[in-house]
């Protein structure tokens, strides 16, 4: 895995002397850092003076403080089935650079690496919804706006969250990744509710949509290790892409991901096609001007967002759900963004998130 390098660090002054301000700064020895007073004139900068302003914000480190809502229920998308999750930001933008990363629209005007120091807020509120919500189960995941383990070794989050967590028996937190940046995790052992989750796709489409990330095999190799420190692993086959000869690649990745995990240590895969906002096209064109992933033939959905051709999706996840029951027919398998039809025909019926004490989604 190769990693961007940090350039420039720029500090709000309000967090100047928070604890995490100076742990992070410790760990940029070298790196010019300034102080700023917000609005930060950063942005601007980076819009004017880069070609790919995008990339550009990805070597910039802002530190500052949030003071609105770290803890949201993930906004699903329109006529589609939304799995009742909830995202707790942390950090915004990436240092992996996916082709197909809806950060490039969402961050456009804001296209910098900025982490929020004042995590005690954030666990404030992830305390509220614990003590209103006793009797529900809930999974919460920081891989919203950034990859949940890019970033650890700077931040060390995953040593903040996990213990929090742990003591709250019906919350599951979930970091989900591209990396293999698990070292911060191998300090635990027989933790039940954090589960670490990796978002797989063969090691072409690595190559071709998923810079600065993990390949493949680093990937399943950080699943293993951490199966063997106790912690359940979660996959997310998102966003799969249909080329010549994917379904080769798929059913080999599948081996390969059963080679090295145990199915019984997998509490959910989720399964999600391509999809991407018409919007997102030209941005896309313009940062990756030889990508192909978005020249197929896609079509809009309800939600507004290009997808493959219905019948295209049916079959392509048929294929899949059938590659991967072949390795454990009671796999908790849920789909990612897709119409109640998909569900009722291939999974027999609507998922049931709202009623967890049936645990028909939560197997752990
Ligand atoms: S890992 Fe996720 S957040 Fe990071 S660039 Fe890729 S799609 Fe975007």
């Amino acid at each position: 895995m190769q990693d961007l390098i940090i350039k420039k660090i720029y500090i709000d002054k309000e967090v100047r002397n928070k604890r995490l301000t100076k742990v992070i700064l410790g760990r940029f020895p070298g790196i010019p850092a300034e102080t700023f007073n917000a609005p930060s004139p950063i942005y601007n900068d980076l819009v004017e003076k880069h070609v790919d302003p995008f990339l550009e914000g990805k070597k910039v480190l802002v530190l500052s403080g949030f003071k609105g809502d770290f803890l949201k229920k993930c906004p699903g998308t329109k006529g589609f089935i939304c799995c009742n999750y909830y995202v707790l930001n942390l950090t915004t933008n990436c240092p992996l650079d996916c082709t197909y990363c809806i950060l490039q629209e969402y961050l456009k005007n804001n296209p910098v690496l900025k982490i929020y120091v004042n995590v005690k807020d954030a666990l404030k509120q992830v305390e509220k919804i614990y003590r209103e919500n006793k009797n529900a189960l809930i999974r919460i995941g920081t891989g919203e706006l950034t990859d949940s383990l890019a970033l650890d070794h700077i931040t060390g989050f995953s040593e903040i969250l996990i213990p929090f967590f742990e003591e709250k028996k019906n919350l599951f937190l979930e970091l989900k990744t591209k990396t293999n940046r698990i070292e911060n995790l191998l300090k635990y052992r027989g933790i039940n509710n954090t589960i670490i989750a990796w978002s797989l796709n063969p090691q072409s489409i690595i190559n071709e949509e998923e810079f600065y990330s993990a390949s493949l095999k680093e990937r399943l190799e950080a699943a293993s290790q951490c199966q063997q420190q106790g912690f359940k692993t979660a996959f997310h086959f998102d966003p799969i892409v249909l080329y010549k000869g994917w379904e080769k690649d798929y059913k080999a990745l599948i081996k390969k991901l059963f080679h090295h995990i145990s199915p019984e240590n997998i509490p959910w895969i989720s399964l999600g096609g391509l999809r991407y906002r018409p919007s997102m096209k030209p941005i896309v064109k313009t940062r990756f001007p030889t990508n192909k992933l978005m020249t197929g033939e896609l079509l809009p959905c309800e939600d507004g967002k290009a997808r493959y051709f219905r019948p295209q999706r049916k079959k392509m996840y048929e294929l899949i759900i059938g590659w991967l029951r072949k390795y454990d027919k009671n796999l908790n398998l849920y789909f990612c963004m897709e119409d109640q039809d998909m569900w009722r025909e291939l999974f027999s019926g609507l998922p049931d998130y709202k009623n967890m004490e049936n645990e028909l989604f939560y197997r752990v």
